[in-house]
């Protein structure tokens, strides 16, 4: 181009042919992000792959992700996902793991520091700067329970921001780890035996959830102040001082707090679709969650669905602080690392958002 894109509308589209086919297939740009390896001004464009009629290509699962996201973008729902990986070497054996026989077993790693259980946090670091050179919303990275598997946090973003922002900090990850002369993998589950799995667990909310102010109990404070009025906001009674605005009393006219039942409500709803929800949180219906949702290694059993406050051998967790606040968001723990997170975020919009029958 002859001068900075500055907006993606600046970004003409493309074709390209794939290596099977001699079909063009359509590049329509659709989000655009600084590129940390050739550097300002330089783009990296993310695009969705459509075909010569201008239909999505078959594994293109963002179009028909945005299409439910403009139904619920009202209720503003947040995610944030916790993408796992392991580092191979180019041969396919785990970074750093002795060449005969195994490291020791797991218990050392997770959130570890130190050459002798920490391996590869270089390379995870320079990921994790060219993410934010990049513009992606990336929260942070731990070292995770087995020796080698790592994590990085990307949210929270709203709609479809999730599955742009995931991707391409996938493809950073790849371009990284090229640099480094090893491999990234998302396979949920690379070393069997008693080795833990890798995920793609999926946080979520919507404005509703994330609310604060609903408790159980009146909640009162002295106050030197006696001018108070009662405010009423959906179903919360808010007592304040109307001088210096200080809450006095608060209260709910349920017996449980508001803001919490749309957690649960959320929660019910995805009871009801675990074997559709399954399905779609890898890219093998299921077959690729199948050796890593065991019962064991914190994750539920791939047959069963279930969810509980601070539980990580749940489907579905609420996070112990979200329990407390009674507001915020919950964790469905069930995606494996390779998911699409088009797929993941389309599917818990349409169970958890939409109204029935749309
Ligand atoms: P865990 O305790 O399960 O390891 P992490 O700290 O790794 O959790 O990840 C938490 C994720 O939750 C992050 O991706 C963050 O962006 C996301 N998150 C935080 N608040 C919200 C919210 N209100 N709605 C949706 N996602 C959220
Ligand atoms: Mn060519
Ligand atoms: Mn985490
Ligand atoms: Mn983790
Ligand atoms: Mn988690």
């Amino acid at each position: 181009m002859d001068s900075e894109p500055k907006v993606i509308t600046d970004i003409p589209e493309w074709d390209f042919s794939q290596q099977e086919s001699s079909a063009e297939m359509l590049l329509a740009p659709v989000c655009m992000f600084r590129d940390p390896f050739l550097l300002d001004p330089n783009k990296l464009i993310l695009c969705e792959v459509l075909k010569q009629t201008q239909e999505p290509a078959d594994f293109n699962h963002r179009n028909s992700c945005n299409k439910v996201m403009e139904k619920v973008k009202d209720l503003h729902p947040w995610f944030g996902m916790e993408q796992e990986y392991t580092l191979l070497g180019v041969d396919g054996h785990p970074y750093g793991w002795p060449r005969l026989g195994y490291p020791k077993p797991q218990g050392l790693y997770h959130n570890s520091v130190g050459a002798d259980r920490a391996f590869g946090r270089d390379i995870v670091e320079c990921h994790y700067k060219a993410c934010l050179y990049a513009g992606i919303k990336i929260g942070g990275t731990n070292a995770e329970v087995m020796p080698s598997q790592w994590e990085f946090q990307v949210g929270p973003c709203e709609g479809i921001e999730m599955g742009d922002h995931l991707w391409m900090a996938r493809f950073l990850l790849h371009r990284v780890c090229e640099d480094f002369g090893v491999v990234a993998t998302l396979d949920p589950k690379p070393m069997t035996g008693d080795w833990n799995g890798a995920g793609c667990h999926i946080n979520v909310s919507t404005e509703q959830m994330r609310e604060g102010g609903g408790i159980e109990y009146v909640l009162t404070y002295a106050h030197t102040h006696t001018i108070i009025k009662v405010r009423e906001t959906k179903d919360i009674y808010k007592t304040e001082c109307e001088l210096c605005y200080s809450v006095i009393a608060m209260s709910s006219n349920l017996h449980r707090p508001p803001l919490i039942r749309h957690i649960e409500k959320a929660i019910e709803k995805l009871s009801k679709r675990h074997v559709e929800h399954i399905r779609v949180y890898d890219p093998h219906g299921g077959e690729d969650n199948k050796r890593r949702l065991t019962g064991h290694h914190e994750t539920a059993s791939i047959s069963d669905f279930s969810a509980g406050v601070a539980n990580r051998g749940a489907s579905i967790r609420i996070p112990h602080r979200v329990g407390q606040d009674k507001c915020g968001y919950f964790e469905d723990r069930r995606p494996a690392a390779n998911c699409d997170p088009y797929a993941v975020t389309c599917a818990m919009a349409r169970t958890c958002m939409l109204e029935e029958g749309k």
